[in-house]
């Protein structure tokens, strides 16, 4: 189905999610990553070996959650953007997501920007709370917004309002 829509369903969905007793533990790594390409940034990014060493360079990633200490790391290094760090632990009102961002002009820190899913449509309201811009180290740009728990699973993107004006 991803091969046709590009939109993840919700099995392969669950296939890649942290159990809900690690979410609650702290900031995790989702990896959204579903295409066997030859492709292992991933893997050579995490200091910590919480990505399986690849044995076959088009494998897909397989993360141990219980070693990942949701750094962030591997976000900007993903050519394929589908790195997430989830932490539902940030605040009694909010989930912070640190997402990858490859479009300009960045958000600025505080900034009120549309949240999507993975299917592009608006979901609601976020802010930004950091913006770590990796584009002098040739690396992706990662942003980090806070959203409501029960959207913590479905915001993966967003869009700048100042741009549909
Ligand atoms: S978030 Fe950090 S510890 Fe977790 S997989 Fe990525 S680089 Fe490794
Ligand atoms: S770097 Fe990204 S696209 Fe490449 S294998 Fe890892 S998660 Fe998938």
């Amino acid at each position: 189905m991803i091969e046709k829509t590009g939109v993840p369903t919700p099995q392969d969905l669950w296939k890649v999610f942290p159990p809900k007793e690690r979410l609650e533990k702290g900031p995790v790594a989702i990896i959204e990553c579903f295409q066997r390409i030859p492709c292992d940034p991933c893997y050579t990014a995490c200091k910590k070996e919480a990505i399986q060493e690849f044995e076959d360079i088009n494998d897909l990633p397989q993360i141990d959650f219980e070693i990942c200490n949701g750094c962030g790391l591997c976000i900007s290094r993903c050519p394929g953007l589908c790195i997430f760090i989830v932490d539902q632990t940030y605040s009694e009102t909010g989930v912070l997501i640190k997402l990858p961002f490859e479009f300009l002009p960045l958000p600025e820190k505080g900034e009120e920007v549309d949240a999507l899913n993975r299917k592009g449509e608006v979901v609601g309201k976020t802010k930004v709370v950091k913006v770590q811009n990796g584009r002098y180290e040739d690396k992706t740009p990662v942003i980090s917004i806070l959203v409501p728990k029960e959207l913590s699973m479905e915001v993966r993107n967003i869009r700048l309002r100042k741009n549909n004006d």
